[in-house]
Order: C-alpha cells, then sequence, then structure tokens
C-alpha cells in the first residue's frame, strides 16, 4: 500500500487524461457531421451490433428480471463503496497481490510508471481498458520513456493511426478496412506491402505484429471489468485472446481499475456475465473471460499490482442522482442506439467516454463547469434507458446536470423574469395579453426579437390559443 487520500470528493484534475475536448460538442459535433464516410462507417456498425444485440437479447425470458438484479446489486455496491473496497484489498493482498490506492490520474499515472521502472523493461503490453486512456497512461509512460503497446486489434489501429478512440467497445468504429489497411502500410512495422483489405488478411497481419510483443514483453498493463470484493478476484471479459496473453504471460502483471467496478460476491459477477456480452458485442457469451486471484506459484505473472483508481468518482458518487453513472458497465449498448452518436461519432463529445453515458459521466468526473456543454447532446428519447443492461437512467441523469451548467447571464436573467412574473397573477395576465399581441407578429414571419431569436430562427413561433385558460374560466 502507498497512500489512502481516496475517497475525498475531489474532481479529475486538468491537464492530464481524455476528460476533456478541445472545443464544446456543438462545434466539435459539426465537423462529424460534415463528414459523409464517417456517418456511413457509424450508420453501418451500429445497425449491425444493434440487430445482433436485439436477437440474442430475445433469446433470454428473464432480461428484465436480469436488468433490475444488475441494478439493484450496483446501487447495493455505491452504497457500501468503501467498505467493499476494504475488503478487496484485503482479499487481493492475502493472495499475494499488493494494491496502490490513486487519489486522481497523476498518481496513478506516477505508480504505474514507477512499478515499470523498478522492473527495468522499456516496453510494456496492454489488454484494452477505459481507466488507462482515461487518465492518459500511453502518454505518461511515453514521456518516461517506456513504450505502451497496445495488443487489441481496434486500439492498435488507433494507436498506428495517431488517432483517438470513438467508441467504448470498438474504438476504431469510425474507420473502414480501406482506411485500416492504409495505416498498417504505413505504420506496422515488417508489414507484407501487398496487404489487401480483406479483414482476415488485416486480422493476420496484426497477428504476427503482436505475437512477437506477446512473447518478448515482461510487463503487462490491463483494466478490469469487474473485481470480486469476497475473493479478491479480478477479472477481465474480450473477444480476440489478446487479453488472455497478456494476463498469462508476463512477469508482471499491473491492473489500473476505477473504484466502482467492485462487485460484492462471487454470485453476483454471474448477473454480469450474462448481461454484458449480451448488451454489447450481440454474443451469448464473450469468447475470452479471463480471472484472476493475486499471484500463483509457477503459474502466470509472479507480480501483480492492483491500482484502485478515483479520479473524481468520489465527487459523482457524493451526488443521490448522478451516482447511478457509475452504475455502468461499458457495454456501449447505449451509443449504439443513440440517434445523437450515430450522426456526430465519439470524437465530438471530447471525452474518452462518449455517447450517452459519456455526456453523464464526464461532466460528473470533470465538474460540471468544464464539460457544459456534454449534458445537452442528446434528444432526451430515452433509447438509452432502454437498451443500458443495469438500467441506468441517464435522460434524468441529464435533466438533473442540465440544472447544475453554469447558464450565460441572459438566460438566467430571463428565467428568474419569468419566475417572477408567473408569481404574480396581475403581471402574468399582462403577459397574456403581450403574448396574444405577438401572434400578429408571428403572422408577420418575424419570429422573436434578439437575444431570443436563435429560438425562432429554426422553429414556429407557437401561436398562443384564442382565449387563455383564465379568460375561458372567468366566462363561466
Ligand atoms: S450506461 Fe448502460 S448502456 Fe451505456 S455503456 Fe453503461 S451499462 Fe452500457
Amino acid at each position: 500500500m502507498t497512500e489512502t487520500f481516496l475517497g475525498m470528493p475531489a474532481t479529475a484534475p486538468r491537464g492530464v487524461g481524455h476528460l476533456r475536448g478541445d472545443e464544446p460538442f456543438p462545434a466539435a459535433a459539426r465537423r462529424g457531421l460534415a463528414d459523409p464516410q464517417l456517418r456511413r462507417n457509424l450508420g453501418h456498425a451500429t445497425t449491425t451490433i444493434r440487430a445482433k444485440s436485439a436477437a440474442v437479447i430475445d433469446e433470454v425470458p428473464d432480461w428484465q428480471q436480469l436488468r433490475a438484479a444488475g441494478r439493484a446489486i450496483k446501487a447495493d455496491t455505491m452504497a457500501r463503496l468503501p467498505e467493499l473496497l476494504e475488503q478487496l484489498e484485503a482479499a487481493v493482498v492475502r493472495a499475494g497481490g499488493t494494491v496502490h490506492w490513486a487519489v486522481d490520474a497523476v498518481a496513478a499515472n506516477r505508480i504505474v510508471t514507477d512499478l515499470i521502472r523498478a522492473t527495468g523493461a522499456h516496453r510494456v503490453m496492454k489488454v484494452k481498458s477505459m481507466a488507462t486512456q482515461e487518465i492518459g497512461l500511453n502518454e505518461a509512460l511515453s514521456g518516461a520513456g517506456i513504450e505502451p503497446v497496445e495488443t487489441d486489434l481496434a486500439e492498435l489501429i488507433v494507436q498506428l493511426g495517431d488517432d483517438r478512440p470513438s467508441h467504448i467497445l470498438v474504438p476504431a468504429i469510425h474507420r473502414n478496412r480501406a482506411e485500416i489497411r492504409e495505416i498498417f502500410l504505413r505504420a506496422m512495422p515488417g508489414v507484407d506491402p501487398a496487404l489487401t483489405d480483406e479483414p482476415a488478411v488485416l486480422a493476420a497481419a496484426a497477428r504476427r505484429h503482436l505475437r512477437e510483443t506477446f512473447l518478448s514483453t515482461r510487463v503487462a498493463v490491463s483494466g478490469a471489468n469487474f473485481a470480486v470484493a469476497e475473493t479478491g478476484t479480478l477479472a477481465v471479459v474480450e473477444s480476440e485472446g489478446n487479453g488472455r496473453m497478456c494476463l498469462t504471460l508476463p512477469e508482471t502483471l499491473i491492473t489500473v481499475m476505477g473504484i466502482e467496478k467492485v462487485v460484492p460476491t462471487w454470485r453476483d459477477l454471474e448477473v454480469f456475465l450474462q448481461l454484458l456480452p449480451r448488451a454489447s458485442t450481440g454474443e451469448r457469451m464473450n469468447p475470452y473471460t479471463s480471472m484472476w486471484t493475486g499471484v500463483t506459484p509457477g503459474d502466470g505473472p509472479q507480480a501483480f499490482h492492483l491500482v484502485l483508481l478515483d479520479n473524481g468518482r468520489s465527487a459523482v458518487l457524493a451526488d443521490p442522482v448522478g451516482r447511478e453513472a457509475l452504475h455502468c458497465i461499458r457495454c456501449s449498448a447505449c451509443l449504439n442506439v443513440c440517434p445523437v452518436y450515430e450522426r456526430t461519432g465519439g470524437h465530438a463529445y471530447g471525452s474518452v467516454y462518449p455517447g450517452p453515458i459519456g455526456a453523464v459521466l464526464s461532466p460528473q468526473l470533470t465538474g460540471v463547469a468544464d464539460n457544459g456543454s456534454l449534458p445537452y447532446a442528446s434528444s432526451l428519447c430515452g433509447a438509452c434507458f432502454d437498451a443500458c443492461p443495469v438500467m441506468i437512467d441517464i435522460p434524468s441523469i441529464l435533466v438533473h446536470l442540465r440544472a447544475k451548467v453554469p447558464h450565460p447571464r441572459a438566460e438566467a436573467a430571463t428565467m428568474a423574469a419569468a419566475a417572477y412574473t408567473m408569481d404574480h397573477p396581475a403581471l402574468y395576465a399582462a403577459a397574456q395579453r403581450a403574448a396574444k399581441l405577438s401572434r400578429l407578429a408571428g403572422r408577420r414571419g418575424r419570429g422573436l426579437p434578439p437575444p431570443l431569436s436563435g429560438w425562432t430562427a429554426s422553429r414556429d413561433l407557437p401561436e398562443p390559443p384564442p382565449e387563455t385558460f383564465r379568460q375561458w374560466w372567468a366566462s363561466r
């Protein structure tokens, strides 16, 4: 154990990691909307995943009960998170592992860098991990002279393309196979110049490139999908087998895990291992589920470090409405059904967490002022709520966060004036008479005057009814 400042509800620090974009959502979204290739790639990919997922969910007669169980387990976990984390720590230490508490991205990057340096290694292989992307671990390692190699195929495409991930599950969803071929030809060492864009050929090229890494790298860094408090067992689910290689071949394994990923018991895991693959990849069961508990002599990594990451999570936990965002199991189902995500793509959200879950998680991790446009990146259609395997009520959290976003002075003044008017019957009646006059303006097609003209620039000004309720009431 190193230090224990975790639990103080501070937001994620600025200047490190990838939770904040360079520009607000509407500006970044405009670029995505203007890119027809991106929209074609996204439309094709999300439609395919949606159909696969719907088909396998239909096979489960108690899907709604499973969702309710997932939700209940997560709510219970959040209610006693400190106690469960301490239980997890004790179990991991008992099994021969070491636990480190990282209050934020800076601390986590420092802990991981120091651990790798202590092994003498200059290269690490990585299992796909949202937590390490969140804290900008690759940049921190490169800055310390350590080469991180992504081993998940889509992450490798993103890394070789010097690109940013745009989807939780399929980070290179914005790329088609012709673009991937170009990236491989440009950046993959020793690639066959006659490479075609056939998926099997591209996968074989990546496999050849990665095999050498798996067999020659002594340290691996992973994330974790779940950690069982009662046994100290960590779990990673994946589809390609690269995770299994990274978790079993190296001498040292370092796992960086958000503190919300803990589940109380082994039995609880059963619920999530049914929910996750069907909701995310549309599979009955994910091809690889790797679980490990501490260190086993003569089998697998002989040194295991677990880094428990806060980075704003305690601040999210402190909000009784917003904390539900911590229930997320990163399946990405909400992205695949979101009409906004499908049109703008993931880069528009600025953060490593795109789509509906990103719109509620990122502003809470950073503080709403730093991601103030994200709670508005939604039509509030509710498709994300329906799709979420753990029933996170994303639309309600979006509305909750919108109320916390600092509003422009003109808007705040307008709302205060409206509230005052509604509170005073005589003023309210006068306002209604004035609204009637505005019908004439509407008829002449003028819309509202500035600063409200932006509202009527793309909308019809609703016509007030010929008679107000008060007039109707008085006439009776
Ligand atoms: S919010 Fe729900 S649907 Fe979206 S990624 Fe998280 S668990 Fe999946």
